[in-house]
């Protein structure tokens, strides 16, 4: 009897083949006591494991960034902040120093602290910097006990295996030798984690957050991975073997099919043009989400430029990040949104208050207007790069017309200052607004005529809505956009947009499901934004489906009153035009047998 388990689908592809369960622990530290004239000496000891551990960071990040590129590199950032993070420093020398702990045992307990709080927080990307802080831990507790840095080989055997673990840290990930794996399946992990990062680098296929896989599992088990729908099959059957293989033929047609799709129109079989965009984080996926076919961008988040950083990053530094956005798409928008931090996203320099829910506290817009310096100097960047491109300017969780109001006064003022220094700016800019919180989209009239576009951030308006924390796992089967509370206010938003003569697009994960492109094209709404990775199909859906017919099922679907119904009329509606086992498991629209 083969055993199952289901996981979070994190890199594509299926492989078959052998386990081989990496096992790896942090040092043991004993709770030893220095005498106190060996105190200095253990500081000593503490500082110089820290500068060899930044020195090895960044010499396994300048290999990263050779082997797999700059983007991958900056995987290791966070744990270049954390071998210097005052609190650990200072923390740990103080538990030395008035605690006469031994160094090791002092390091391990702040950091013993720092996962405790962290872990509390129960958020994805907090979990996700969890694993950073093992990376440091591990590397910088082997060097005080004199040991060297592990070198994670995979057993002797030539054949390829499939690496199963507890959990992998970043540093691990990219010493493993790509050419021996097939793929990779880990115990934790989310779909963000740096390792599920780093394997759809490398193109291995993974499956993570699979519980105790690796207790069950030993090494040489024969294993089917399943990356597109998170499944696991330890001791499979012949005739699983075979589905699995068919399958996978089926799927590389698909895929054949997408590539091709790059350079093709996005526009549905009734001549319906789309706009279909991609969402970017840094400044250089621009050319990357070009390269595939986007058609401009339609949401920079550019927090990306902050989070992390001690010091807010200069105008210039801006001007440049989102000029080279612009000239990626000459003849295209892109849609730059100002910083939306809080929530999740806490920049160094910001000192953010402890908050009870920092998804209902200082966040987005209301930051930005609270800090006018930081707020001016990216309007001001923003401003020079509209010299460059179809730049359109785009305010996060908007709840009311003052905030459009008091951002187009401080665009005004620095506009007038930029033209008085003689300094190149396009004075026909455009300024909109996401509509992610019900208030928004319940007054999107109201809001539209100050507005120059809306675009609806459903990763938000869903939370909000249906006060469903979007980080918890535990509640994801209820986060959901088919839920008839938000195809309402969606078909509310897009009536308004079309009432006042402003595009109405969708930036939100929503709009890079399947059945939520097909339910928005049903809902009017004919300019999209999504992840790179994710242009292909989401093309593939708008060239199959003839926005008319769209249209009708849509129109069915709002008459329903469950996320379950209007999910199957979807999934029904969508079915006639697409073979949707090639989405399956990625998207839970059904899971292959
Ligand atoms: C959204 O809320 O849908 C959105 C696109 O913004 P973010 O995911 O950055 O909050
Ligand atoms: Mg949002």
């Amino acid at each position: 009897m083969s055993l199952i388990r289901d996981g979070i689908p994190a890199s594509p592809g299926i492989v078959i083949g052998p386990a081989y369960v990496l096992r790896w622990a942090l040092p043991r530290v004993p709770h030893i006591n220095v005498a106190p004239e060996q105190v200095a000496a253990e500081v000593v000891r503490f500082h110089e494991a820290r500068d060899w551990a930044r020195r090895r960071i960044l010499e396994i990040q300048a290999e990263t960034a050779e082997r797999l590129g700059p983007v991958e590199a900056q995987i290791f950032e966070p744990q270049l902040l954390m071998v210097d993070d005052p609190d650990l420093v200072e923390g740990t020398v103080s538990y030395i120093e008035e605690n006469h702990l031994s160094a090791s045992r002092a390091f391990e307990l702040r950091i013993l602290e720092y996962q405790s709080e962290w872990s509390r927080s129960g958020h994805p990307m907090v979990m996700d910097r969890l694993n950073d802080l093992v990376d440091v831990e591990l590397r910088i507790l082997n060097r005080m006990a004199g040991q060297p840095d592990p070198d994670y080989n995979l057993g002797n055997a030539a054949e390829q295996v499939i690496l199963v673990a507890r959990d992998l840290t970043p540093t691990i990930t990219v010493q493993l030798d790509p050419a021996r794996i097939l793929g990779i399946a880990t115990d934790g992990g989310t779909r963000t984690s740096h390792s599920a990062i780093l394997a759809r680098s490398l193109n291995l296929p993974a499956v993570v957050s699979l519980t105790d896989l690796s207790e069950l599992v030993q090494s040489g088990d024969e294993m089917v991975l399943d990356g597109r729908t998170g499944r696991v099959v330890v001791g499979p059957s012949e005739r699983e073997k075979q589905s699995y293989r068919e399958h996978d033929v089926k799927v590389r047609e698909w895929e054949q099919e997408l590539v091709l799709l790059a350079h093709l129109e996005a526009v549905t079989p009734d001549r319906q043009q789309v706009q279909l965009r991609a969402n970017i984080d840094l400044p250089s996926e621009a050319e990357h989400a070009r390269a595939n076919g986007a058609q401009g961008v339609g949401l920079y988040r550019t927090e990306f430029l902050v989070v992390g950083r001690a010091a807010p990053p200069e105008e210039e530094e801006q001007y440049r990040a989102y000029r080279r956005v612009a000239e990626a798409f000459p003849h295209q928008a892109v849609f730059i949104r100002t910083f939306d931090l809080g929530g999740d996203k806490f920049p160094l320099f910001l000192h953010m208050p402890q908050e009870e829910n920092p998804f209902l506290g200082w966040r987005g817009i209301r930051v930005t207007l609270d800090t006018p310096d930081l707020f001016r100097m990216q309007l001001r960047a923003l401003l020079r790069a509209t010299a460059h491109g179809d730049v359109r300017i785009m305010l996060p969780m908007v709840n009311e017309i003052r905030e459009i109001l008091t951002t187009r006064g401080l665009l005004e003022e620095e506009a007038a200052k930029l033209e008085s220094a003689g300094i190149a700016f396009n004075p026909s800019y455009k300024l909109g607004v996401m509509i992610e919180t019900p208030a928004a989209a319940l007054i999107a009239a109201d809001l539209a005529p100050h507005a120059d576009f809306f675009s609806v951030g459903t990763n938000d308006l869903v939370q909000y809505t249906l006060a469903v924390d979007r980080g918890n796992a535990r509640l994801a089967p209820l986060y959901t956009p088919f839920h008839p509370a938000i195809v309402r206010l969606i078909a509310g938003v897009a009536e308004a947009g079309r009432a006042a003569g402003i595009e109405v697009s969708v930036c939100g994960e929503a709009a890079a499901h399947p059945l939520g492109v097909f339910m928005l094209l049903g809902l009017g709404i004919t300019a999209f934004s999504v992840g790179t990775a994710s242009l292909p199909e989401i093309k593939k859906v708008i060239r199959s489906v003839p926005a008319t017919e769209a249209r009708l099922v849509v129109e069915e679907a709002l008459e329903l009153g469950t996320p379950d119904a209007v999910t199957e009329t979807l999934t029904r509606g969508l079915a006639q035009w697409l073979d949707l086992s090639l989405f399956a498991g990625r998207w839970n629209l059904s899971l292959i047998e």
